[in-house]
């Protein structure tokens, strides 16, 4: 049964086994959902039906995905998620360059889609508390950032970051458990002119690795996605 005050998903997917899976996946869970079969269909139901989260496959009958991207990010921050194909690397990047939350490359399980979806619900819900997600405290493990006094603390042991380090794991604590592209960290933490320096990304990105890391080898907390970016592990 449907809850009233359940959140609405909406699903922009062309492709009938995926939409299947997708009602099959989420139907038993506390969601309400909606389903757009091409890019006009999905840009009319955006703007009568106003949903909580998108799910967006880039390969549109009518558009690119993309586009979507773009028409949503011009008056909101709804969470966007997008599925990709695996051989649509560059597209992927290219979506979340433009304001997408995450995506899932397929095919994908309900595992993974459900995690997804909760960590986007649960920022949507944060953000509209008036929380940025730099107010107070953030812990994760033997991880704790005290965003106050601007500290950082790995089991109560202090660690001394440089302002680079600290800029960094601050903007990816507001992004907590998104998938940030190199582009986007650099813009955020660097300004508007650096996306190309993703070299100077990866060192300063080892650096705090190495102090926040109990096996900077095998990190937990600053998780990688080769060649697309980072993503910091939410607390769960
Ligand atoms: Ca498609």
């Amino acid at each position: 049964m449907e809850m009233p005050d359940a959140p609405l998903i909406l699903v922009v997917e062309d492709e009938r086994p995926i939409v299947r899976f997708l009602v099959a996946s989420l139907g038993g869970q506390n969601y309400r959902l909606a389903v757009a079969e091409s890019g006009a269909q999905a840009l009319a139901m955006i703007d009568a039906r106003l949903p909580d989260l998108i799910i967006l496959d880039l390969g549109l009958p009518d558009m690119d995905g993309v586009e979507i991207i773009d028409h949503v990010r011009q008056w909101s921050r709804l969470p966007i998620i997008v599925l990709s194909a695996r051989d649509q690397e560059k597209d992927k990047i290219d979506a979340l360059d433009r304001g997408a939350d995450d995506y899932l490359a397929k095919p994908f399980g309900v595992g993974e889609l459900s995690a997804r979806l909760r960590v986007a619900l649960r920022h949507l819900a944060r953000a509209a508390e008036g929380e940025d997600g730099c107010a107070g405290e953030f812990t994760s493990g033997d991880l704790r950032v005290d965003l106050q006094q601007r500290r950082v603390y790995v089991r109560g042991e202090e660690v001394h970051l440089t302002p680079i380090e600290y800029r960094l794991l601050t903007v990816m604590i507001t992004h907590a458990g998104k998938m940030l592209t190199h582009r986007f960290l650099l813009r955020e933490v660097w300004g508007p002119g650096y996306f190309e320096e993703v070299h100077q990304l990866r060192v300063h990105m080892a650096n705090l690795r190495r102090k926040i890391e109990p096996e900077p080898a095998r990190p937990r907390y600053v998780l990688t996605e080769q060649g697309v970016g980072y993503r910091l592990a939410a607390e769960d």
